[in-house]
């Protein structure tokens, strides 16, 4: 049994809890240690909360969240976790997750600052290619690409969340996708192993990159178009201003919570038609302002949102007998 710690420093530094806070650590923790303790490491954080992650604001802990220092380490970690059977999952901004009020086995690891490269590769007469890593906030990449006269994208302006999340869920808005300006992706495999990826090969669809579960989106490289940044900017800002006009604001949420089925009827006209705006589990809340929205009206569990989720598919199954399906990813069922 391991003494009751935490261990929020660098990869070789253990730090025990105060008296009376002890949290018992993973029995793999001290194998997790050894086979990363040559490396120089950010922090591991052991029994993490993860609500402060997510845009929603709900969810237990992890067993251990870890953010990990450039590629190589990434890979020597994702290596030792395989090797230990060890689950894991990546985390971008959390703005398209709900993770259970019960946790996560084993480790969530967040891309940050340590993969937020933006880098201009190459540039031709009317187009630039650019390569951005996973960590990097969709946000800093928009504004980026603005202010440089590049265009291909406005769409993305107020979507939150990482470019490796944009990705990964082929994000995308006003009948634009980061497919639509996507050449390549490298990503690493669940042994480690970094290879590169044609986007054209790839089998992107609607909120999916049609990768296989393990696959690491690591960097993005995107074809962008010489055009007027005074007229990028007016596009954004006509985007943004349309989003706060349809969209919740200033409350907890994941965005749209359910994919639009096929038929032409959105996620969000059938849930509204079938009477649900302002339909409540505790602190869980179908938005008065957008019905595809579930909203944390500050107190919801993830159990809250589950369970309004559930009322809200079951209402439309059974008034139109269309199943909706989560947009949302919710992490720690089974
Ligand atoms: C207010 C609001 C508005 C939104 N509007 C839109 C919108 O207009 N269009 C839209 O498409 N989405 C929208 N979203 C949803 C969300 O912002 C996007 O899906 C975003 O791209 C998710 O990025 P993320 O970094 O937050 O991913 P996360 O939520 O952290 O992760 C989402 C999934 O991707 C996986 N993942 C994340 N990064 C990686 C990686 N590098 N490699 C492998 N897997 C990874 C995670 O494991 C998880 O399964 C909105 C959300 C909010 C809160």
């Amino acid at each position: 049994m391991y003494e009751a710690a935490v261990y929020t420093g660098k990869w070789d530094q253990m730090m025990s809890l105060p008296a009376g806070s002890a949290v018992q650590l993973p029995e793999w923790a001290p194998a997790l240690q050894q086979a990363l303790a040559d490396h120089r490491g950010r922090d591991i954080v052991w029994h993490g909360a993860l609500a402060g992650y997510t845009t929603f604001k709900v969810g237990g802990r992890a067993e251990a969240i870890v953010f990990p220092q450039g590629r190589e380490e990434l890979s020597l970690l994702i290596r030792s976790l395989q090797a230990l059977a060890v689950p894991w999952v990546i985390l971008g901004r959390g703005s398209n997750v709900v993770i259970v009020d019960e946790g996560l086995k084993g480790v969530a690891i967040v891309l940050g600052r340590d993969f937020a490269e933006i880098e201009l590769v190459d540039e031709a007469a009317d187009s630039i290619l650019v390569r951005v890593e996973a960590g990097c906030s969709l946000a800093k990449l928009v504004s980026w690409a603005v202010e440089r006269g590049l265009a291909g994208l406005e769409f993305a302006a107020g979507i939150p969340g990482s470019v490796g999340g944009a990705i990964v869920m082929n994000a995308g808005a006003w009948q634009r996708e980061m497919k639509d300006v996507l050449v390549r992706v490298s990503v690493m495999d669940s042994r480690g192993a970094v290879s590169a990826r044609e986007a054209a090969a790839m089998h992107f669809a609607y909120r999916s990159w049609g990768e296989m579960k393990g696959t690491i989106a690591l960097e993005g490289f995107f074809r962008l178009k010489k055009d007027d940044p005074l007229l990028l900017k007016q596009m954004c800002s006509d985007y943004l201003q349309r989003r706060k006009q349809r969209q919740p604001q200033n409350m907890a949420s994941g965005g749209s919570f359910f994919k639009n089925p096929p038929g032409g009827r959105t996620a969000g006209q059938l849930i509204d038609q079938a009477g649900l705006k302002g339909c409540t589990v505790g602190g869980a809340m179908v938005s008065t302002v957008h019905a595809n929205f579930i909203v944390n009206t500050g107190r919801a569990t993830a159990k809250d949102i589950l369970e309004l989720m559930g009322m809200v598919q079951k209402a439309v199954q059974d008034k139109y007998g269309i199943a909706l399906e989560p947009e949302v990813k919710i992490l720690g069922l089974g």
